[in-house]
This record gives structure tokens, sequence and C-alpha cells, in this order.
């Protein structure tokens, strides 16, 4: 498999393509990289430092720690006879093959990218925030990209393969930034004033990790309707002025995270390219969509009247949502019914905010009130919550509490201030939590699905509609908006809802609800390769695979070619089966 008797040796190996090999004594979050790779549908193989197969795919993924001696002899004779290597957040003591010196940790910082950037890098349209891992001497690689004035990301060609590293540990910089720091106490408000964290409530933001001044961009929009105020609370410094002229919004525009995972995929898909490996894939999304749009609702004071109101709103609109409610409740059973009927989900809103009683931060809360929701709709499956407020403590326990109830999503975390608009957790896809602190990393078997912004024109700008479409559908993501029942009746509310539903539209993309969004994403994880083909344990129709097109590589004329991370992939949509 890693001859190179041949201009392009790997031209016709099927899938899988990449194994992925762990050091010794990683990061534990460093193998956030496995989660990268799976959600992002590359298929690949496991090995652990300590394994006795040398057997390796065309594609050698080296992730954090360091690999024994007779493991990085078997990589360096992999590579110089024509094979990949990717070692990403350390060298794994392949210094020589990659061609880099003096090894460094490296201090939290930015990855600079320079102008004419790599492939790798072309997509980074601000530098990314890292927290960890080494820098190096470029020494006889290339120099793609800094970090604190030394290499970050290097290339090399080696023998008849190639080498490459990305110094900065990016497995533990995605789960950093997506999963944050533990929720203790109010976080430190932004300095400008856009977004008061120390208002005395526990939420998701208070763990924000991402930095005020180098991670939001500011974006220039008119305020039109939006009050300008968050809550009631003192109107925020960008809020004055005429509402038709552009104003300033320092927001997380650009999901952080996303594009570190970019900046992986990248990484592999240059190399594949340059060694002729079809590197094969299976998409983010059914039919070759771009990125798929949210709605969701929280039933915030349980108005039945104005429930009612936006339920004909969604109708008019022909787009399926998801209902958060909020104990006690307060609608008919006939509206839970009809939400049901139209294909939309009741899912619940869990209340911490009161803070007394039933309704306090607790697991045993959690499970009353999912218990609840259940008795109250006849519906056994709850698949997604949404805490009121954005209320948030600890890390990741309240997945756990969710696996625990059966629920698959938590959509929590998300903006509660004008200021942490967008992206404040980095990511626009679903992503699975790693809990590092348990004994051995561990998977939580649950989803969640980043909410980018509250109600339009309520409490951000309408414009904000197609900003914040455009970043999901960008990093081919979710676009999730929240709209409360309790403002829909207020003037433009309504108004902007049908422009968001249609300008996701005319994007190329599809509105569903979360119990889909889990259901599909669900499906799509049990896709694995046997004999190089694509088989799913469950039925995925409309499964949307790409295979890539490498440097110079003809199409070959029956599939459809798409350009996906500027790469040239085959583009096939059909069913994939057990069968
Ligand atoms: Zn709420």
């Amino acid at each position: 498999m890693t001859s190179a008797e041949t201009a392009a040796p790997h031209a016709d190996t099927p899938p899988p393509h990449v194994t992925l090999l762990y050091g010794a004594g990683g990061p534990p979050a460093a193998r956030y990289v496995e989660e990268i790779l799976t959600h992002a549908g590359v298929f690949y193989e496991t090995r652990q430092s300590g394994d006795s197969d040398y057997g390796l795919l065309p594609v050698v993924v080296v992730c954090g720690g360091t690999l024994g001696t007779a493991w990085r002899e078997a990589v360096a004779r992999h590579v110089s006879s024509g094979g990949i290597l990717l070692c990403v957040g350390a060298t794994g003591g392949l210094d020589s093959v990659l061609g880099v010196a003096d090894v460094e940790a490296c201090s939290p910082g930015w990855i600079e990218v320079g102008a004419g950037s790599h492939p790798a890098a072309a997509h980074a349209s601000a530098p990314l925030h890292v927290f960890g891992g080494i820098t190096v001497a470029a020494g006889r690689a290339d120099e793609l990209a800094t970090i604190h004035g030394r290499a970050a990301v290097t290339w090399r060609r080696h023998g008849d393969g190639h080498a490459m590293l990305i110094g900065p540990d990016i497995g533990s910089a995605v789960a950093h930034i997506q999963q944050a720091d533990t929720v203790v106490g109010d976080g430190e408000p932004a300095p400008d004033g856009t977004a008061p964290l120390d208002d005395g409530i526990l939420k998701a933001e208070d763990g924000l990790v991402l930095d005020w001044a180098r991670d939001r961009q500011t974006v220039h929009a008119p305020r039109g309707l939006f009050p300008g105020a968050w809550g009631g609370g003192a109107a925020p410094p960008h809020a004055a002025g005429p509402p038709d002229e552009p104003h300033a919004f320092p927001i997380f525009r650009e999901p952080v995270a996303d594009a570190l995972r970019e900046l992986v995929l990248r990484a592999l898909l240059s190399l594949a390219s340059a060694a002729s490996v079809p590197l094969t894939m299976l998409w983010y999304w059914p039919r070759g969509l771009p990125a798929v749009g949210h709605i969701s609702h929280d039933s915030d004071g349980n108005d039945p009247g104005l429930a009612t109101q936006l339920h004909q709103v969604c109708i008019d609109a022909r787009v399926r949502t998801t209902w958060c409610m909020l104990y006690p409740g307060g609608y008919p059973a006939s509206l839970y019914r009809q939400v049901r009927d139209d294909g939309s989900e009741v899912a619940l809103h869990y209340d911490a905010l009161e803070g007394t009683g039933v309704r306090a931060w607790g697991r045993a809360n959690f499970a009353t009130q999912a218990r609840w929701l259940r008795d109250m709709t006849g519906d056994d499956a709850i698949i997604s919550n949404k805490n009121h407020y954005t209320r948030w403590e600890g890390r990741l326990e309240l997945f756990d509490w969710c696996v625990g109830e059966g629920i698959r999503v938590d959509q929590s975390k998300g903006p509660s201030k004008t200021g942490t608009i967008g992206f404040p957790f980095g990511s626009c896809h679903l992503w699975k939590p790693l809990d590092t602190e348990a004994d051995a990393p561990r998977f939580i078997d649950a989803y969640c699905l980043p909410l980018m912004t509250q109600d339009l024109v309520i409490t951000a700008p309408a414009a904000f509609a197609q900003v914040l479409t455009d970043a999901a559908r960008e990093r081919h993501g979710v676009a999730h908006f929240l709209y409360h029942p309790a403002h829909i009746a207020k003037e433009g509310v309504a108004e902007s809802f049908h422009d968001l539903v249609s300008y996701g539209r005319e994007c190329g993309m599809e509105w569903w609800t979360s119990a889909e969004l889990a259901a599909w994403e669900d499906a799509r994880r049990t896709v694995h390769v046997v004999d190089g083909r694509l088989i799913s344990s469950v039925a995925v129709a409309d499964a949307t695979v790409l295979r890539l097109l490498p440097d110079g590589a003809e199409a070959s004329g029956a599939a459809t070619v798409v350009d996906r991370y500027g790469f040239r992939f085959e583009e096939t949509v059909g069913p994939l089966t057990s069968a």
C-alpha cells in the first residue's frame, strides 16, 4: 500500500485512506481530532503507540504525544516511499521527517497566515486562536503559517512522500473553545460594554474563552427597529444614532473552532491531493446541501394566543421548527398536537433561572422537568433541550443529564448579550463533548447545537439574518435562530421571520428541526467502510459522498464536480444501506 512504483501510486486506493495514530503522553483533549474527522465524514483507522501492527493507510495523522522507535521508523519508511504524514500538536519524534528543529512549547496565541497563503490555510480570514501545542524552526520545511514569530504550520517533500506539521494543538483548541471554562461565577464583561456578563446569572457565556478584541469582528448594519437594549437593561453604546444608518456591532462573526477544524481538513486534502490519494468523505448534509437552517422557539410567558400567532407564521412560511417548552406550561394540548402534526418538534426549555424548588440547577430538577413535559404532551421521546436564559453551571455535566433523559441535543450554548452574538463558542456545527476530567478521555453521546442569536428585530438587528446565515453557510454548519412567541406580535418580527426563511432557501439551504438534525447526524455516524464500500447501519437517504480529485486528476464524467474547502471533488448523491 505504501510503494511508489508508479507516478500516482494511490490513485485507485479505496477508502478508508487515513490511519490516526496517537503518540504516548499527549494531552487528553488532543483526542478531539477524532471528533473533527468523524464529523467531517473522513473514514479512518485508529492506532495506539503501543500497537505492534505497523500497517499504514496512505495518509497518516499523528496526534499529540511521542511515538516509540519502531513506530517512528515505520512512519519514516511510509513517507519516504510515497506516503503522507500530518502531525498535529506535536512532532511525535518525527522531527527529521518533518524537516523541523528547535521544538518549543507554544503558549496561547493566534496562528498568523501570510498573504498568498497555502490552500491549507486560505480560509483563515483572521488569525486563529489556539491555546497550546508546539512551535518549531522550519529548517528544511516550508513555513506556511506562524505564531509568536515562529513556524506554526510547515510542509516538506520527503523522499517520494509529503510531511506536514500543524504545531498548535488543534484538537485541544477546538474542544476548549466549544466547551469553554467551567462556569462557577460571572465571566468578565466585554470592555466596550456590549456584553455585560457580570449580571449575577450563571450562563453559558460565563465560561467564554475567546478574546473580546481579537476574536470578534465589527459588523456594520442598520439598527432598524432593534431597540438596542437587552432585556430592558441599559442601551449598549452601539445603539445610539439613526436606525437606518450603519452601526458598528462587534460580534463573534467567525466560528473560530470551525476554522481550526477546517485547517486540519484542508491540510489533509492538500497532502492527499499532492500524493494523488482520492480521499473519500461523507459530506455533512444530504442532497449536496451547503448548510442547514434551524429555528427554535422558547415559550417564556407561555401565552397561548401568542403561540398560536407564531404557529400560523410558521405555517405561512412552510417551515418546521422546534418549540422549547418552559415549565409549568400553559398552552392547550391541541397546540402541541398541531405542532407535531406539522412535522415540528416539542422540546424542553429547562428552567434553572427561577433558582428555587424544581426550577433550580440540578440533575434531579432537570429530570423532573423532562418528565413533566413527557407527561403533559403524552410523548415519551424528548429529543432536544435549551436552557432558559442560556443558564449554565459547571462544564459538561448538563450533557450527561441529557443522556440520562434520552435527549440527543442541547442547544443552550449561545448568546444572551448583543456583544456575544454569532459564535461565542466557535462553532456552527453539531458537536460531541469530550470529558477530559475522567480517568480516560470520554466522549459524551449527545450533541451541542450552538445558537447564533436570540430574536431578530428585538435583540439583534434584522440584518443579522443574512450576516449569520452567510457565516454558518460558509462553514457548512447549522444557522440556528431563536424566535420567542412572546415577541411575535411586535412590529417587524413576523416580517423578519419570513425574510430569514426565504433568505436561507435562496442560499440553497433547508430548514430542519433539532430532532431532524440529531437523527441525520446519528444516522451518518453509523456509516463505515467494508471492503472499500460505504455501508450504514441504518438507512441513510440521499447521502452525499465526496471523492477528492487530486491535482491534475480528471473527473470520470458521470459524477457532478463540486468545490469544497477549496478542492475539487466528485459528488455522488444516493442512498446508503446496510445491504
Ligand atoms: Zn427562556
